[in-house]
Parts: structure tokens; sequence; C-alpha cells
């Protein structure tokens, strides 16, 4: 491993970069997280979240735990032994949550998505359309599937369940989409929602929640899984998590109020717009690689390209682990690596959270070093094309700030 010197750029799909702001709001003494300073903050922050969600109706209920925690919560919750879920196949998340679903006894039925595609929310009616028993009881969608950097149409999906008239309760993975890009959780009939600390919140890892409305606070009365740690019933009262299994997460809420400050003073819009205005910069570099052959965005599908992250197919008979090592080591950026199958197969480029444009032009400078260290085949002038797409057009462009 070299000296390393200067900044280390954390180019990783969560957990991300944490802002100084919130490194200190956290840097506390330890308070008893019964006294009513505490409990107005973490009051505060839990209703400040549901904007984030763009929910009036439904209510947060956080975890000292890692987003894992949360699929846990939502399927002890909400499901009993032998109860039936449909999970449409997005990647190595959708599958651990199908994994999750089973261990807890469920049966899961999936719907499959072709390699590099979106889900397709025709699929999911059908398969709802032919449970004419009302067998399934919960559609579990990932709405950024963080192994291959693609997003899932998450309002077409409900819109599908409406068509058929289907029951089902509607669950979405938020861990990588949420405060990235859009999400609504009234608006698109959305009953449970997950989501976790470590990326657009950029926050440290272990804090998660599960977002819930009145039906999915109805299904939990009667469910029967085993559950303790996560119980809602113990954690809510009136509509609202009023206590811990345990001590709760006390630093994490100190560094949620600073990030939520921190998107509120840039905008929620502003900072979607930021986070598609780097994937696109990010994007027209790796097209640029691949120009000829070669390199490749992992989505087929341009517009389902996650704004969060990109995932970059490297050519066969080349190791993408062999990129990331290179430019961890020599260049000091560090990337997501493939997941089960895709690993060797594709890196992935975090552009989430505390980000801006010198710090993606910078890490995407030094990945098109390493890929030419590692010998993979690729158009140099990449970084050139990062800069062609940030360059806003004249008439956009705003006054510069007078120092
Ligand atoms: N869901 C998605 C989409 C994720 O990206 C992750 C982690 O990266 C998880 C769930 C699991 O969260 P955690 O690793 O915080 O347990």
């Amino acid at each position: 491993m070299p000296v390393p010197r200067g900044f280390q750029f954390f180019m990783h799909p969560g957990p991300t970069n944490i802002p100084q702001r919130v490194l200190l709001a956290m840097a506390r003494p330890a308070v008893d997280f019964t006294a009513p300073e505490f409990v107005a903050s973490r009051d505060r922050s839990l209703e400040r979240m549901k904007g984030i969600l763009k929910t009036k109706s439904g209510f947060l209920v956080t975890y000292a735990a890692s987003g894992n925690g949360a699929w846990d919560a939502s399927i002890a919750n909400l499901f009993s032994p032998g109860d039936k879920v449909l999970v449409p196949t997005t990647g190595y998340f959708a599958d651990r949550w199908a994994t999750t679903a089973r261990q807890y006894g469920l049966e899961v039925e999936l719907v499959s998505t072709p390699e590099r595609h979106t889900v397709d929310p025709d699929a999911v009616a059908r398969h709802l359309a032919a449970d004419n028993k009302g067998a399934i009881k919960a559609v579990m969608l990932v709405q950024n599937e963080t192994a291959t950097g693609m997003r899932h149409p998450v309002a077409e999906v409900r819109a599908a369940m409406n068509h058929v008239a289907h029951p089902a309760l509607y669950l979405v993975d938020t861990i990588s989409s949420l405060a990235s890009y859009d999400f609504r959780m009234d608006e698109w009939g959305v009953d449970v929602v997950i989501g976790g600390s470590q990326k657009g919140l950029m926050l440290p890892p272990g804090m998660s929640f599960t977002a819930i409305n009145a039906r999915a606070w109805q299904a939990a009365q009667s469910a029967r899984n085993p559950r303790r740690y996560w119980d809602w019933k113990e954690l809510v009262e009136d509509g609202r998590q009023v206590r811990f299994c345990g001590t709760p997460p006390i630093a994490h809420f100190y560094g949620l109020e600073v990030s939520l400050d921190m998107i509120e003073e840039e905008g929620l819009e502003n900072v979607f717009a930021r986070h598609r205005r780097l994937a696109n910069a990010t994007r027209a570099c790796v097209r640029h690689w691949g120009q000829g052959g070669g390199l490749e965005i992992y989505s087929l599908e341009p517009e389902a390209a996650s704004d969060s992250l990109t995932a970059v197919i490297v050519p066969a008979g080349h190791d993408a682990d062999r990129v990331r090592e290179i430019a961890s080591n020599r260049y000091g950026v560090a990337l997501g690596r493939g997941l089960a199958a895709l690993q060797g197969r594709v890196f992935r480029i975090g552009h989430m959270g505390d980000l801006n444009e010198p710090m993606v032009l910078g890490a995407l400078a030094a990945i098109e070093l390493a890929l030419g260290d590692a010998g993979v085949p690729h158009a140099r002038g990449g970084v050139e094309a990062a800069m062609d797409s940030l360059r806003a057009p004249a008439t956009a462009r705003k006054a510069p700030v007078a120092a």
C-alpha cells in the first residue's frame, strides 16, 4: 500500500462521504436519550424525513441497524409464516431481500427481469392477475439496484398493481436512491419504504428505517412472524415512534439533524439535479471510454441508468478488480466491486451524497489512468467528455457569485 497523500477519493456506492459538518455534529458526548432535548431533536428529524420521502400519511420507525435490519423489520412485522410475496429480480440486493423473506418462512415468487433491463410492470401485473385467491401478500421492489446501477419503475409497478386491482402491499427499498433522486411515497402508493443512513443521507452506516402507512400498520396487527427488536407495536404509539428496543443510535440522530439541514439548504430538487448532472458526466465519460467496443455502462436502457452510481462492465478477458486495485493503490480512488456473479466483471463508481464536480472529474481522471495501467482497452479523453457534459449552456449559466 502506498503512503496516502492528499485526499483519498471515496467513490463507493455506499457507504459514502460524510461531510465535515455531519462528523462534527456527531462528535458529542453521550446524553440521556430520554432527556427532553434529545427526544425533541429525534422527533423533529423523523418529521423532517417525511419531506424527503414525500409523505404526509406515512411515519418512520428507525432502528440501530444497517439496511439489512430494515429488511428484517419489514418482513417480521408484516407477514406470517407461509405467506407469499412477489419479488421482481433486479440483482444482488433483490435476491438478498428475497432470501431474507424465505428465512422468515415466506414463500417467494420471482418475476424475472432480463439482465441489464428494468423490471417490466406488465410482468408484475400478469403474476398478480394469475393470483385469483389473493395469496400474494406483497410486492417487494428495489428502486435502485446498487449491484447494477439501475433504477426500476416504482410508480409504474404501482399502476400495474392497481390495473389488476390486486390488494397486495407494496414495499420499496430506497436504500441507494433516497435523497439522490425522486421518490414519492404517497403519490406512488408505496405502503412500506426501506431506507438507510449511509448513502444519500451522508451519515455513517448503522441507522435504518421503515416508513409505513396505515395499510401496513393494519397488516402488522395480525401478522404472526416472530419479532422482538423490530416490533412496531413496541416502538410506536399513536402513529409515531416513541422508543427503541434498547439504546437508540444517538450520534446518528445528531448527524441526521445536520444532514437534513444540508439537504434543505441546497433544496431537495437541487440535490436531485446535482446527482443527475454528476451522473450524466460520469456516463458521458464511460461512453467515451467504450467507443468502438470495450467498456460499457451496465444498463442497456439509458433512462434507467442510476443517478447515484454507475456500474461499468469491463471487456471479456479483463479484470474489473485489477482496475479497482490500481485505482485505489496508485491513485487513491476507492471504487465499488462487482457483487456475486458480477465480481470481476464490473466496477462501480458511486456518485451520490456529498460530492461535487471536481471530485467526480478527479476520480474519473484517476480511473482513466488505472484503465491504462491495467491494459483495459479504452478511448482516452473520457474526462474531456465529462467536462463537456458539465459545461452548462451559456443561457442557463448563472452570474459568478462575488467573493
Ligand atoms: N438494499 C440496497 C439497495 C442496498 O444497496 C444495500 C446496501 O448497500 C442494502 C439493501 C443493505 O443495506 P446494509 O448494507 O446497510 O445492510
